[in-house]
């Protein structure tokens, strides 16, 4: 990606972006996929970003990771043992299921060159692809839900936006897949983008659940570097969605009152999610 006067730019629309000025170009690489992108950025240290769009940051990834695991965690009915991350090539996902106890964690990221560029320059993160609870495949996390005979207590989708290889994460085919291969009690969820600038993606991810799913409600995070800094996740499951209170442990930004409110939307978003 070509940098204007040492600034990288996510694009929001033809009149919008978001600007870091960069120190440093560390990467920039075409994959079978998508272009891959690493920064050193002033203010949010090392930046990953896919296609121009920010994907984490080393100052606020904290924000996702604990978001994105530790609410299906303690939405699950009982405590999960099992799970399956579909895309987190960056392996911030994994670490956090691994320091809430999970004891099987399988990753499936479609391009293996994010996780070589993960290792290279987010260790931190991918130091759990090296615990023996983890096991990554790099795969079609679509194909992969078809045709696995395996059951989870958590299914995490940490997939890119709806377009490319991730636009068929967020349809109906491939949530009939994860309900069968949900185990009941357990909870998926996904991240559905900024209600305000991607509306399609809490609205695709609200439908496609939803013909599988009896419960499935999007809940939002400040995430100061993806669009509007407000960003949605939308979860689904069998059972009730009911949290699980006893020992409810602190993540850097979750925590019991952030685990009861965060599913409270504005209007504008709530009408995105019916
Ligand atoms: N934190 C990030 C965010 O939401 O902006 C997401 C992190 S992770 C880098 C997203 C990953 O999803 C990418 O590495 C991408 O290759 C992967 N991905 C996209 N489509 C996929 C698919 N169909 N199966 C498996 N992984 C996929």
């Amino acid at each position: 990606m070509k940098l204007i006067e040492n600034w990288f730019s996510e694009r929001y629309s033809d009149n919008l972006q978001l600007s870091f000025r960069v120190s440093d170009q560390l990467l920039s690489v075409k994959t079978d996929f998508q272009r891959i992108d690493v920064f050193e950025t002033y203010d949010f240290g090392k930046l990953l970003s896919i296609d121009g769009t920010v994907q984490l940051t080393e100052k606020d990834e904290f924000v996702y990771h604990d978001m994105i695991t530790r609410m299906p965690f303690y939405y699950a009915d009982k405590i999960p043992e099992k799970a399956l991350i579909i895309g987190g090539g960056d392996g911030g996902a994994a670490g956090e299921l691994l320091k809430l106890g999970l004891k099987s964690i399988i990753n499936v990221e479609i391009d293996g060159q994010v996780v070589e560029v993960c290792r290279k320059h987010f260790p931190k993160l991918t130091a759990s692809f090296n615990d023996p609870k983890v096991k990554l495949i790099v795969d079609d996390g679509i194909k992969y839900a078809r045709n696995t005979k395996e059951k989870f207590d958590i299914i995490i989708v940490d997939s890119t936006d709806p377009v490319g290889p991730a636009e068929d994460l967020f349809n109906e085919e491939f949530y009939s897949n994860v309900s069968r291969i949900l185990n009941d009690g357990g909870v998926v969820v996904t991240q559905s983008g900024s209600p305000f600038y991607q509306p399609r993606g809490i609205e695709l991810a609200n439908k496609g659940m939803r013909k599988s799913f009896p419960h499935v409600a999007s809940y939002v995070a400040f995430i100061p570097t993806y669009p509007s800094g407000f960003w949605s996740f939308t979860m689904a499951k069998k059972s009730q969605i009911k949290l699980r209170t006893e020992n409810v442990e602190k993540g850097e930004y979750f925590n019991l009152e952030i685990a009861k409110s965060s599913f409270a939307l504005p209007e504008f978003a709530k009408k995105l999610t019916l």
